[in-house]
C-alpha cells in the first residue's frame, strides 16, 4: 500500500478523513478517503499499487473489461452505455476544430472508438487489460497497451477522451502532461468522472458506489478539475451533466446497502439527484471539456 504524503494537487501535507468506504466488488474491505485541508481534494489513502492494485480489477464484477453477462445491472449498464456513446461523440464533434485522430485512453472493449470510426474518425486507443484489448479487436479496433502508449506521436491528436478513467490512473499529473503532449495545438481533452458533490454522493455517503475504492484513487469536484487543468496546461471550457449515471450509480449504491426494493429507491434517488444537479451542473457524473492552452 502506498501512503500519500503530499496532496497531488497542491502539495499540502495535512489531511482529514472524509469517508470509510467498502470495496463492494469482492471480499469486504474498508478503504479510507482523505481530503486535503488546503485545496479540498479527495483521494483514497493509502492506495494499493502495482500487482496489488491490479488484483482488484480481476473481480468478475468488473464489467468494463468484458461486455457483461446478462444480469439486470449489466443490461442497464450496456443500454445506458449505448445511449451515452452517441451523446459523447456529439460532444466531442461540437468542440474539436479538426477531425483527425481521436485517442480514447482506457478504451475498455473499444465501443466508443468503434462508433467514432463509423463517423470517419481516425482512431487510436490505450487499454491496460489484455482481455479488453482482445474484445476490442473483435470490433475492428486495435488498442495499445500502456507500455506502448508512446507509439502515439506528440501533437498528433485532435481529441483525447477518458470516460471514467482519470480516477483510476496512479500518476495523475504525469498522465495529464502525457495527454497535453499528445494533443495538437487547440486540441481538446474530454474527461468524465464522478462528482462527489452531487446529491446522490451526499445521500449515500460511504456507500456511494462511485467512490468505488480502491479502484478509484482520486475523487473529484469541479474545483479540483479546474485546478488540475490549470496546473497541466489546459483551460476548463465546459461542463456537461451525465444524467444516466445518477440512476446507474444509485442502483449500485442500493445494492451495496442490500436494500429491499433497491431498484425503485434507486430510480427515485437518481431522479432527485438529476433534479437538484440539473441547472447547477452538479449531477452524479460530469464531463469536462479541457482545451490545451
Ligand atoms: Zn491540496
Amino acid at each position: 500500500m502506498k501512503k500519500i504524503e503530499a496532496c497531488p494537487l497542491c502539495g499540502n501535507n495535512d489531511f482529514v478523513s472524509v469517508r470509510k468506504a467498502p470495496y463492494y466488488r469482492g471480499k469486504q474491505e474498508i478503504f479510507n478517503i482523505d481530503s486535503c485541508t488546503s485545496c479540498g481534494f479527495w483521494f483514497t489513502n493509502p492506495q494499493p499499487e502495482g500487482a496489488g492494485l491490479a488484483a482488484y480489477y480481476e473481480s468478475e464484477d468488473y464489467v468494463s473489461h468484458t461486455d457483461g453477462t446478462g444480469s439486470l445491472l449489466d443490461i442497464v449498464y450496456n443500454w445506458v452505455r449505448n445511449y451515452a456513446l452517441n451523446k459523447k461523440l456529439s460532444i466531442v464533434e461540437s468542440a474539436v476544430r479538426n477531425k483527425n485522430t481521436l485517442l480514447d485512453y482506457g478504451a475498455g472493449t473499444g465501443a466508443f472508438l468503434a462508433r467514432a470510426k463509423e463517423k470517419s474518425w481516425s482512431v487510436t486507443g490505450v487499454e491496460p487489460s489484455e482481455v479488453a484489448r482482445k474484445n476490442a479487436k473483435l470490433k475492428g479496433v486495435d488498442l495499445l497497451s500502456v507500455e506502448n502508449r508512446n507509439v502515439v506521436k506528440d501533437g498528433s491528436c485532435s481529441a483525447i477522451s477518458l470516460w471514467h478513467v482519470l480516477e483510476h490512473l496512479p500518476d495523475l499529473k504525469e498522465s495529464m502532461l502525457y495527454f497535453n503532449a499528445k494533443l495538437e495545438r487547440d486540441g481538446v481533452l474530454f474527461v468524465a468522472v464522478p462528482n462527489h458533490q452531487s446529491y446522490d454522493a451526499e445521500y449515500y455517503r460511504d456507500q456511494w458506489a462511485a467512490l468505488d475504492v480502491p479502484l478509484h484513487l482520486w475523487h473529484f469536484s469541479k474545483t479540483d478539475i479546474a485546478n488540475l487543468a490549470l496546473a497541466t496546461g489546459f483551460s476548463l471550457e465546459k461542463v456537461y451533466n451525465m444524467p444516466f449515471d445518477s440512476y446507474y450509480v444509485s442502483l449500485l449504491s442500493e445494492k451495496i446497502r442490500a436494500s429491499s426494493m433497491g431498484p425503485l429507491k434507486a430510480m427515485y434517488r437518481g431522479f432527485v439527484s438529476n433534479l437538484k444537479g440539473g441547472n447547477t451542473k452538479n449531477m452524479s457524473s460530469l464531463i469536462y471539456q479541457l482545451r490545451k492552452s
